[in-house]
Order: C-alpha cells, then structure tokens, then sequence
C-alpha cells in the first residue's frame, strides 16, 4: 500500500471521528451485529478456509479459538452496551455542596489495532468489537505472516464499513511504522514484548495512549498433590493447541521433583491419545506459520539437545510442511536459548524443583508472566503461590480457559503488557473517562474567593478541620 493512501485515510477517519462518537447504543449495536453475522455465518467458511492455508489451522479450532472468540466478545457488548455507556453520577463532597458530578465514557477518538499471526482473527476483530462499541474510528494492521486471513477480513471490513469509519490495510513493518507515525489517540498493540516497545516509544511522540498485549515466558507449576492424569491432559491441551503457537500457552513446566517422571509418562500418553503415533498425520495438530519460525523453533531444540537437554518425547520435525512433534525436554540447561526467550512452539521444557519457595523464586527472577498456572490441590500453598508471584492472569488446576471469560479483564503486567481488554475492559481501554461538574447553587467555596482576610483564613481553617 502507498503511504500516502495511508495518511489519507487517517485523515479521512481525523474527519468523521464526531460523526462516529455521536453514535448512540442503538446503532452501535447494529454494527456490531453486522460484523457478527458476517463472522458467524456470511464469511465462516472463508476463514476457515484461510486459516487452513495459513497455517494448517484445524477448522474445529478455527470455530473456536477465533470465531466463538469474537463472536462471544460481540454478543456480551450487545447486550451491555447500553449500562456501559450511561452516564454514571458520583457522590458530593460536603464542601462542593450546590453541585453535582458525574462521569461518562466518550471515544477517544481515531484508534490503532495492529495484530499478530497467531489468532489472526480474534485478535484483529476482538479489540475492534470494543473500540466500535466505544465509539471509535480505526484503523487495523493484521500481521503480514497471515495473507489469506488477512485477505478475508479486509473483505469483510470493506463490505461492513466505509473506510472513513473503520480501514483495514495490508503490510508488514514498513507500513505499521508509517502508521505509527501519526497522531492516533489510541494504539491497540497486540504482538511481542520487543515491538511493543517500539510501538510505546512511537506513541510517546504524539502523547497516544497504548493498550499493550504482549507475551514472554508463561510457567505452568505442577505439584506433589496434582491430579497428574488431570494436569497432563490439560496441560497437552494448552501447550499443543495451535502447535504452541499462543501467548498464554504455558511456555515451561515447573514440577515439584517427585512427581516429575509421572508428569513426564502421562504427558506423553495424553499425546498419543490427541494425535495418535505419528502426529504428522494427525488433522488435529497446527503447523508452524512460516519458515522463519520453524527454523527459529528448530534452532532452539538444537541448542537444548547441544547443551545437554534431554528428549523424553517427540523431537522430531519435516521443513518442507513445517510440523514439529510435541515435545518434551528435560534437564534444559538454563543457558539453553529455550530457557531465555518465549518459545512459541510444541517445545515443552520441563524444570523441577523441591520446595514452592523454590519455584516462587524461580518466578520471581524473571520477567513478570502474562500467565502463570498451578495444578495442586493444596490450596495453602496455591494462595502462597497467587500472592508472592506477579501474572497477568492465573488458572488453577486448567490452562488457557482465564482468556475465555470476558468478565475477567485479560492482558499482561509490565514486560507481558499495559492495559486490558476483553468485556467491559476492552470498552474503558478505548474511552476517555469524562468527569463533569455541574454547579447549581452556590457553594461554600466561594467565600474563599480573593481578596483574603483574616474572616477567610478562619473560614480556610474550619474547612481544613471539617470537611
Ligand atoms: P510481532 O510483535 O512480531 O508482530 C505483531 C505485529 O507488529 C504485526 O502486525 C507486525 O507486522 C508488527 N510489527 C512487527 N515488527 C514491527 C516493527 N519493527 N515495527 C512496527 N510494527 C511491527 O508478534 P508476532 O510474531 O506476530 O506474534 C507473536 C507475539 O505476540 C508473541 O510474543 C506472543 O506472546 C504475542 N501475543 C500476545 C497476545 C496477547 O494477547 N497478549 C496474543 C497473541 C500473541
């Protein structure tokens, strides 16, 4: 795409941003149920389609992952928009007595939302339902990894929207970096820690306020008192759905020593059941999206099995389809790269520990988590575990389902994110909180107005003291 078409149609929406604002419920709600019938019915197979070519993405986990996601997202904002959007009044202080004050979401404006690959659509048209919702217009930037989803959903857009409202454009890093030259007033980034760093520095520019989803390494903690059948058939779920490629995956498994070989056993028993003895064949397993990170994933297995990581299961991989088995590794050398980086991928690594203190410490000397699980039943040591460590979203005894109940806020802390979305918080992260006051009477402050005396001083004085 020319730049230029770009600031044009950035323009375009600078325009008519009042004209979208001043959409009330009603019709905001119309166009959210115009974009969840294009999903769920007009372009369901089309996605589904795309996402096949993309990367191998199974059509069961198409429905799921990407189009109840959203689907869900819009149904919940139908139903509430109308509460989020009233005005809501707030108590008066004694000493502003003749007043009163309230508060109302209004848009911020022209918004931003650039994707990742991983769940093209969910993570496209997810912030998209909150910032119509919200009264926004916007720009989406979906990840280049992805063109024949990418391809769909800029049909979808073009069908629902006039491009003064709401434009999808195509392109990799050179057109998100000339969209991030503009002045948006809000981003919506959803991708890895490393470029949303570069997104923070490009808003800080323009003073645009970001919503930041990023990743890093999520740890799964198993204890002594798991229900290892339990955690292993979840935790098989979690790490190798969409072949790892998640970023609330859980990125290592941390087990308490004495459970560790049964951990092992029943994880590579729950994958035979899922994908049978050759995964490769299976229809229920994912590739990986391109060559660039296959070689990345294989890089990492290298370096582990150099450094001394031993194979329990899987290890094996074909270029020419980029699949890679579900893997488990033990004794992964910290200096292993696949100790240091988030994985994204069917490599599972597994650490052990001996005591909870010892796995809070672990936690504790790295980054802050956008996920951290416990399978235990010890619910002592699990709220031990909840206080001490830092996450941006925890499951207990499961993984992944945190994402899929929209009245939890998801999103990271720090290094895994800024900012929530999903449900009402998707709605807050793409408004500005107005507060008005209104005066009707006259107050007590207006005997503290100039010129100052001695009567005011004790006026200022029994304020101080009262109220
Ligand atoms: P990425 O950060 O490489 O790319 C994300 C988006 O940013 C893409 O649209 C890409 O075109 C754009 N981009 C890439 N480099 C850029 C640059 N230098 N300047 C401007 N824009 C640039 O991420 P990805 O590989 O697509 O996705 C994987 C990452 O996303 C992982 O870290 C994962 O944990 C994270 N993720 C987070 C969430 C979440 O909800 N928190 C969800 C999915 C993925």
């Amino acid at each position: 795409m020319k730049l230029d078409n770009l600031i044009e149609r950035f323009k375009a929406q600078q325009k008519n941003q009042y004209q979208v604002a001043a959409t009330g419920w009603k019709q905001r709600v119309k166009k959210l149920h115009a974009l969840q019938q294009a999903i769920e019915k007009t372009y369901r197979k089309p996605l589904q389609d795309a996402l096949l070519a993309d990367f191998g993405k199974p059509t069961i986990e198409t429905d799921l992952t990407e189009i109840y996601q959203v689907v869900k997202e819009i149904k919940h904002a139908k139903k509430q928009l109308r509460h989020w959007m009233a005005a809501r009044k707030v108590p008066t202080p004694s000493a502003l007595l003749g007043t009163t004050s309230w508060y109302r979401y209004e848009p911020k404006g022209v918004c931003l939302i650039i994707s990742p690959w991983n769940f093209p659509v969910n993570l496209t048209f997810g912030p998209l339902v909150a910032a119509i919702a919200a009264g926004n217009a916007a720009i989406l930037k979906p990840s280049e990894m992805t063109p024949h989803t990418t391809a769909v959903m800029g049909q979808i857009i073009a069908d629902l929207f006039p491009e003064n409202e709401v434009a999808l454009v195509e392109g990799g890093i050179e057109v998100s970096t000339a969209l991030l030259a503009l002045p948006f007033h809000h981003i919506f980034f959803t991708g890895s820690p490393r470029v949303g760093k570069i997104v923070m520095k490009a808003a800080a520019e323009h003073l645009s306020s970001v919503t930041l989803e990023l990743g890093g390494k999520s740890p799964c903690i198993v204890d002594e008192t798991a229900d290892i059948k339990g955690a292993a058939k979840k935790i098989a779920w979690g790490k190798f759905l969409n072949s790892g490629q998640i970023c609330i995956t859980p990125d290592y498994l941390l087990v308490q020593e004495s459970v560790a070989d049964r951990l092992g056993q029943a994880l590579e028993k729950q994958v035979r059941s899922f994908f049978g003895p050759q995964p490769i064949a299976s229809h229920s397993y994912a590739r990986i999206v391109n060559n660039s990170h296959f070689k990345r994933l294989v890089n990492h297995l290298e370096d582990a099995l150099d450094k001394g990581a031993v194979l329990s299961f899987g290890g094996t991989y074909e270029a020419d389809s980029r699949y890679m088995a579900p893997t488990l590794l033990r004794k992964v050398p910290e200096t292993a790269t696949l100790m240091q980086e988030e994985i994204f991928g069917p490599l599972l690594p597994m650490v052990t520990y001996r005591n909870t203190e010892e796995a809070i410490q672990y936690i504790n000397a790295r980054e802050k988590a956008l996920s951290l699980y416990i399978f235990s039943k010890n619910r002592k040591s699990t709220n031990h575990i909840l206080k001490q460590t830092r996450a941006g979203s925890s499951c207990v005894n499961t993984n992944l389902l945190q994402y899929s109940n929209h009245h939890l806020p998801f999103g990271g802390v720090n290094n895994s994110g800024i900012g929530k979305s999903h449900g009402i918080y998707g709605f807050k992260e793409f408004s500005n909180q107005r507060a008005v006051l209104k005066q009707t009477f006259p107050t007590a402050m207006e005997l503290l107005f100039p010129p100052y005396n001695s009567f005011k001083q004790r006026v200022a004085n029994i304020t101080l003291r009262w109220f």
